[in-house]
């Protein structure tokens, strides 16, 4: 079977599962979408009884065709998962009246592990097979540098170097990407701010014949393989939902940021999951909950909040929605996309009635964690609150909701002790690292320095 990969923009001729891995944005400027949605529903009996690396499986064949064979996705599917210290992978709990499927239980404690270490294992196998190398850079405000790290470390054939601003990220987060000391890995603490990382990493992307010559990649999150591996989880909470209160159908509440996993969700739906709705939930910078309410897609200032992931104001998987909300019509996204780029605004046509949409505040977030912790002893991190908060005022008696819970609570200290007054979230993973060994070397934002530190250590 063949599946073919095309750009929203329509400027490139269709490309085959494995380039679309290699290639992250389209060449056109576009992201990548699968030509056709494949059609799962007279599939879902038969996926029930799955455990969720056999679902995973399952969910993303169809959308690999001869890219993998099916030995080789399975045992990718295994490795990816077996680093996950919960049993089940994502366990779905009852909290109350509401669902919460915990996807933080990989090895950075944050939703992004269920993609990043599907994609490292992914890119090692197309490295083996070609013999070629990949080096990724990134630069990071936070949770998405150490998820990437943990990814690829140790892995044939890549390295991986993560830029961070130097003393701007959180103590805890700047210990998960540093104290990992695998060869591959190459932590750079830049003396200056998050934008200065950006602006220095866009230069290096620019600089096509370094780009060429030290085969650089990115791992952020256009990459069609991180929407790919957040479309299982969808199935999954919906199945074990179903399990235990016989609905035909749920929802789905989701902390958004950049669109990422909520695309996946969209995709889920398409494909024929049983969820009738899409709670999106935003913080503060609610760009996204104001366009499903007003249609009007208009950049904002980014303000700082409990849950900074999510602190973001141009969400870069929009576009793969919105290419299906104009009717998959290429020069329509090209018109709208200039338009953006020149007035940071854009109206969509019509509705979309499978989206709900509502933004949780700082003091919707410190509320809810404080009475779901009083109410039922469990604790929620600040992202899954924003998504909890949204959902209370979309319950649908006939469709019980499931939130997804992105991180764990322990990842964000500052505010569980604004919310229940004490430091009540720990993990073992993340106390353990306070006295492990870091590595991580310090250079001004600069192209010229960070291409040097490049050039020098892949010598
Ligand atoms: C990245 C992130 C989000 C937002 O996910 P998007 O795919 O960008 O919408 C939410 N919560 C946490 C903890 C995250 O790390």
């Amino acid at each position: 079977m063949e599946i073919r990969y095309i750009s929203t923009r329509g400027g490139m001729a269709p490309v085959s599962f494995p380039e679309a891995v290699m290639m992250g944005l389209a060449d056109d400027g576009g992201l990548l979408l699968p030509a056709a949605i494949p059609d799962v529903r007279t599939r879902l009996d038969g996926w029930r009884g799955l455990d969720y690396p056999a679902l995973a499986a399952e969910v993303m064949r169809p959308f690999i065709g001869d890219g993998l064979t099916d030995a080789e996705l399975k045992d990718l599917v295994r490795r990816s998962y077996a680093t996950f210290t919960a049993q089940e992978v994502v366990p779905v709990l009852a909290v109350g009246d509401t669902f919460i499927a915990e996807l933080f239980h990989g090895p950075t404690l944050a939703f992004k592990d269920i993609a990043l270490q599907f994609l490292g294992n992914l890119f090692e196998h197309y490295l083996k097979k070609s013999g070629g190398t990949l080096n990724i850079i990134g630069a990071t405000s936070g949770d998405t540098g150490s998820a990437a790290i943990y990814g690829v470390r140790g892995k044939a054939g890549i390295h991986i170097f993560i830029m961070h601003p130097q003393g701007r990220v959180s103590p805890l987060q700047e210990r998960q990407m540093t104290c990992v000391l695998d060869a591959n890995v190459h932590n750079i603490a830049i003396a200056g701010t998050f934008d200065d990382g950006q602006r220095v990493l866009k230069e290096i992307f620019n600089d096509l014949p370094f780009k060429k010559r030290y085969n650089l990649g990115a791992v952020n999150s256009v990459n069609w393989v991180r929407v790919l591996a957040q479309i299982v989880y969808y199935f999954w909470a919906a199945f074990r939902v179903q399990e235990r209160t016989g609905a035909p159908a749920v929802q789905v509440a989701v902390p958004t940021g950049n669109f990422g996993d909520i695309f996946a969700g969209y995709m889920a739906v398409r494909m024929g999951a049983p969820i009738t709705r899409l709670i999106l939930a935003t913080n503060e910078n609610d760009i996204l909950s104001r366009f499903f309410t007003t249609g009007e897609y208009s950049m904002g200032a980014v303000v700082p909040t409990l849950s900074p992931s999510m602190d973001i104001q141009v969400a870069s998987n929009f576009e793969r929605y919105l290419y299906y909300r104009v009717g998959q019509d290429p020069a329509r996204v090209c018109e709208l996309m200039a338009g953006f780029a020149a007035t940071k605004k854009l109206t969509a046509p019509g509705a979309d009635p499978l989206f709900a949409a509502g933004c949780g505040g700082t003091a919707d977030v410190l509320r809810v964690i404080h009475d779901c912790h009083h109410e039922h002893g469990y604790i929620l991190d600040p992202h899954t609150a924003v998504g909890v908060a949204v959902a209370e005022r979309f319950a649908d008696p006939a469709a019980p909701t499931v939130c997804l819970a992105t991180a764990h609570p322990a990842k964000f200290a500052d505010a569980i002790v604004q919310a229940l007054g004490a430091d009540l979230a720990h993990h073992p993973i993340l106390d353990a690292l306070v006295d492990q060994p870091t590595r991580c070397t310090v250079l001004p934002p600069e192209q010229g320095a960070i291409q040097g530190f490049i050039r020098q250590t892949l010598a």
